[in-house]
């Protein structure tokens, strides 16, 4: 297997002062990639600012021979990130790599989460991570070459107790995936999404020391290397942690078709079990294939296929 280098590329990480963006900054830069360090530099629920944590990034990163820039602008403004993606592009000529990582925490159960803190958690994750996309996608698809990532959590893909905001914003990374994987196919954009679990300044009152120590962000990172190299995957959830890594998918399972006259709640509450069994489960490539299916059983049913 030959070694994955980025010599050449450029990529941009967003929220890369500290924590996993931090680590995926190096393990770019340390294979040669050109990166901009994009950080608004706050606490974990967002508030405040800072260009310390991005500047010391980018000094660690030519101390090692290798070429960055900071950028302070903050995800969720589309202006920034505008400015941003030209600067990248006025300085290197290109954009080949998003990863799309910055993220704050904003957790209170349901009932006592005011929408303003749940808006304000989907605009950095959701909104900052295609407002990245978005600006990078005519360059990728002029170059016909791209590799995005998104950050998603097993709060998202799973579910986390007092995170509806987070869960929310993070299950969406999903759905963006699906989306530019199928627009981005015939111009070599490949789109994959990481589920880290790391020990951070996020997660760090949750972890017992021990775990946290076998935790750390650059176990990580090898699996986001993999995600936005040459022979990448694309449609790829990734889950990745302490060295672990595991492919999460979506499946459908084969269910059952009922005739006008059946076609009750009852029908479907007395046959729940057959519709929910996994056996013959399929994961399908697009919605219309599921129109497609859906369309098919009913025509087969009523004997006209
Ligand atoms: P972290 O708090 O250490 O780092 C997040 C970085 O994003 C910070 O440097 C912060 O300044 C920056 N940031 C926040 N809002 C920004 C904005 N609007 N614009 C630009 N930069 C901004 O967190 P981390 O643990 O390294 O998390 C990185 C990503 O991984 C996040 O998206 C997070 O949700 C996700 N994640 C982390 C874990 C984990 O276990 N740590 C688990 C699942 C998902």
């Amino acid at each position: 297997m030959s070694e994955i280098r980025f010599d050449g590329q450029v990529a941009i990480v967003t929220g890369a002062g500290t924590g996993l963006g931090r680590s995926h900054a190096l393990g770019l830069a340390k294979r040669g990639a050109k990166v901009v360090i994009n950080d608004l530099g706050v606490s974990r629920d967002g508030s405040g600012s800072s260009s310390e944590a991005a500047e010391a990034v980018v000094a660690e990163i030519e101390a090692m021979g290798g070429d960055a820039m900071a950028h302070g602008c903050d995800v969720s403004d589309e202006d920034g990130v505008i400015d941003m993606v030209q600067q990248a592009v006025a300085t290197w000529g290109r954009v080949d790599i998003v990863v799309n990582n910055a993220g704050i925490l904003r957790d209170k159960t349901f009932g006592k989460m005011s929408m303003a803190d749940f808006r304000k958690v989907v605009d950095v994750h959701l909104i900052g991570s295609a407002n990245v996309a978005h600006a990078c996608w005519p360059i990728m698809r002029e170059q016909k070459y791209g590799r995005i990532v998104f950050t998603s959590s097993a709060s998202g893909l799973y579910g986390n107790f007092g995170q509806s905001n987070y869960g929310a914003a993070k299950a969406a990374m999903m759905g963006l995936m699906n989306v530019l994987h199928l627009e981005g196919a015939r111009d070599n954009i490949r789109v994959n999404t990481l589920a880290p679990t790391a020990a951070t300044r996020m997660t760090e009152e949750l972890l017992p020391a021990e775990a946290a120590a076998l935790l750390a962000p650059e176990t990580i990172t090898p699996g986001l290397l993999y995600l936005v190299s040459e022979d990448a995957p694309s449609r790829v959830i990734l889950g990745a942690g302490a060295g672990s890594f595991a492919v999460t998918k979506v499946h459908e399972t084969l269910g059952i078709t009922l005739m006008d006259d059946e076609n009750t709640p009852e029908t479907v509450a007395a046959r729940f079990a057959e519709i929910a069994s996994t056996e013959g489960q399929e994961e399908l490539t697009d919605a219309f294939s599921q129109t497609k299916k859906y369309a098919q059983n009913a025509a087969r049913a009523r004997g006209l296929k």
